[in-house]
C-alpha cells in the first residue's frame, strides 16, 4: 500500500497522472462552457423566432382589418408554430391545431414562459393586439422545446463518451512522450550506477543537443572528465609523495643498520648520525610541505590578513639566506626604491619568498647572481627574484609549478618538487599572478605580481 504513495511513483507515471488530471478538469471545463452556450443560443434564437410568429399573426390579423373572428389556414405559419387568437375578452379566435392545455393558459399580460405538458416542454408567447391604442384581442404563439432537449441530449451523449476517449487517447500519448523524454536519465542512472561501482571511465556520450538533458549529459561527462583526471591527480600524487617519504627513510634506516654493524669508531657513529639528521630534515621538510598543500585543499589553512611592511620581510628574509649564499659564493643584490605596505598573511608571504630565493640558490652554481628587485606598479607589488643559475629548458617551463615535479632530481638535493607548487598557491590565494621567465644554462626569473589591497 505504501508502494501506491504518488510520491514513489516513478517520475513518467507521475507526469502523466497530472497532466491527465489537468487535462480532465480542463475538458469538464470546456464542456460545461460549451453545453451552456449553446442552450442559450438555442433558447435565445426560439424566443427571437417566437417574436417573429407573433409579427407574422398580427400581420394576418391587421391585413383581414381586425377582424379577430376571420378564418385564417393556419399553414401560413411554419408548420412548428401553433397559434391562437384570442379577442379582449379572452374568447377563443382563430387558431392553428394546438394543445388544449396551451389554450387553456391564463391571458391578460404579455409575457413569456415554459409550460410543461405531458413530459414535454413548451415555450408559450402571449402579447397583446392593439387598435388605437386599446387591447382588442391577444395572440399567442408556442413552439415545442423537444427539438432544442433532443439537440442538447445528443450533445451530452458526444460529450460523455468523447471525454474519456480523449483522456485515455492523451494519458498514452503522455506516457510515451513521458517515456521518451526520460529515457536519456535512465542511461545517465545506469552509467552513474556503473561510476559508483568504480569505473570513472565510463562516459555517456549522447547525442549533443541544446535541451535540458543534452546540456544535463554533457555536463554530466565534463564533470567526470574532471573527476577522473583529479583522482587520477590525487593518486598519483600520493603515490609520489610516498616515494619522495621513501628515500630518506631508506638512507637513515641503512645508516642506523650500518652503524648497529659491529662496533664503530666514534668518528663513525657521528658521520652516520649526521646523515641521519640531515635526511629526517629533509623529511621534515617534505612533510611541512605536503600538510600545507593538504590544508590548501582541504581549505582548512587559517590564514591572518595584516598590514605586512614587505621590505622589512625580504630584508629579514635576505639575512636568512646570506650564510648559504655566502659558502656558495653568490652575490645577493637587493633594491627597492619604494616603502611597500601590503595586506596579507605573514606566514604565507615569507614561504612564498624562501620558496623561491631558495630555488635561485639551489640552482646557481658558485660566483653566480641573484637580483631581488621590489617596486609598486598602480595597486601592485611587483618583486622579481633573478638569478644567473642553470635555467629551465622551454619544455619543462609549464610544468615547474605542477606538484611534485622536478625537472631534474639529481639537481634538487633537499626538495620534492613542491616548492614551486606551494608558491603558486599563495600567490593565487592572494590574488596575484606568479609568472617564471628562463633560459636554459643563462639563468631564471620568477616574477610575482601581488595587489597592494586584498
Ligand atoms: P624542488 O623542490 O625540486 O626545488 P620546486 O617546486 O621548488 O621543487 O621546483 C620545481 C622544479 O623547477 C625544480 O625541480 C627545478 O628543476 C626547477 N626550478 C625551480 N626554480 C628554479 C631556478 N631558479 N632555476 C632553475 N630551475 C629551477
Amino acid at each position: 500500500m505504501k508502494n501506491l504513495k504518488i510520491k514513489n511513483l516513478k517520475i513518467r507515471y507521475k507526469i502523466t497522472i497530472w497532466y491527465t488530471v489537468l487535462l480532465l478538469i480542463l475538458l469538464v471545463i470546456f464542456n460545461v462552457f460549451i453545453y451552456t452556450i449553446i442552450s442559450s443560443i438555442l433558447n435565445q434564437s426560439v424566443k427571437g423566432f417566437l417574436k417573429s410568429d407573433a409579427k407574422q399573426v398580427f400581420s394576418i390579423i391587421q391585413s383581414e382589418g381586425y377582424n379577430i373572428h376571420l378564418d385564417i389556414p393556419y399553414r401560413i405559419i411554419d408548420t412548428n408554430v401553433y397559434f391562437v387568437v384570442f379577442d379582449a375578452n379572452g374568447n377563443t379566435g382563430f387558431k392553428s391545431s394546438i394543445l388544449p392545455q396551451i389554450v387553456n393558459l391564463p391571458i391578460g399580460q404579455e409575457q413569456l414562459r415554459f409550460v410543461l405538458i405531458n413530459g414535454t416542454k413548451w415555450i408559450v408567447y402571449d402579447t397583446p393586439v392593439l387598435f388605437n391604442g386599446n387591447i382588442i384581442g391577444w395572440i399567442r404563439v408556442s413552439r415545442s422545446l423537444q427539438y432544442i432537449i433532443n439537440a442538447l441530449s445528443h450533445l451530452k451523449i458526444i460529450m460523455f463518451t468523447c471525454t474519456p476517449i480523449y483522456i485515455i487517447l492523451a494519458s498514452l500519448g503522455g506516457l510515451f512522450l513521458a517515456n521518451k523524454a526520460l529515457k536519456p536519465i535512465d542511461f545517465i542512472t545506469k552509467t552513474a550506477q556503473q561510476i559508483s561501482k568504480g569505473d570513472l571511465s565510463q562516459r555517456l556520450k549522447l547525442d549533443k543537443t541544446e535541451d535540458e538533458v543534452g546540456r544535463l549529459a554533457v555536463t554530466f561527462d565534463y564533470m567526470l572528465d574532471k573527476l577522473e583526471s583529479s583522482i587520477k591527480k590525487e593518486r598519483q600524487f600520493a603515490s609520489d609523495a610516498s616515494h619522495e617519504l621513501r628515500t630518506p627513510i631508506s638512507v637513515i634506516t641503512a645508516q642506523a643498520e650500518q652503524a648497529l654493524l659491529g662496533s664503530r669508531k666514534i668518528k663513525e657513529y657521528k658521520e652516520a648520525l649526521e646523515i641521519i639528521r640531515d635526511e629526517s630534515k629533509k623529511m621534515q621538510h617534505i612533510i611541512s610541505q605536503l600538510l600545507m598543500i593538504t590544508r590548501s585543499d582541504e581549505g582548512t589553512y587559517n590564514f591572518n590578513f595584516e598590514i605586512l611592511n614587505l621590505n622589512i620581510i625580504m630584508e629579514d628574509i635576505l639575512k636568512e639566506f646570506k650564510k648559504i649564499a655566502d659558502n656558495k659564493k653568490i652575490k645577493i643584490y637587493y633594491e627597492s626604491k619604494d616603502n611597500i605596505k601590503i595586506k596579507a598573511d605573514q606566514t604565507l608571504l615569507t614561504r612564498l619568498f624562501i620558496n623561491i630565493i631558495d630555488n635561485a640558490i639551489k640552482y646557481t652554481n658558485e660566483f653566480g647572481e641573484i637580483k631581488v628587485n621590489m617596486k609598486k606598479e598602480d595597486n601592485f607589488c611587483i618583486t622579481t627574484i633573478e638569478d644567473t643559475g642553470i635555467g629551465i629548458s622551454q619544455e619543462d617551463l609549464p610544468y615547474i609549478f605542477n606538484r611534485l615535479y622536478q625537472v631534474d632530481k639529481s639537481r634538487s638535493d633537499r626538495g620534492a618538487g613542491l616548492g614551486l607548487s606551494i608558491a603558486k598557491w599563495i600567490v593565487e590565494l592572494h590574488k596575484g599572478e606568479l609568472k617564471v621567465e628562463s633560459k636554459l644554462n643563462y639563468g631564471s626569473k620568477f616574477i610575482i605580481k601581488l595587489p597592494l589591497n586584498i
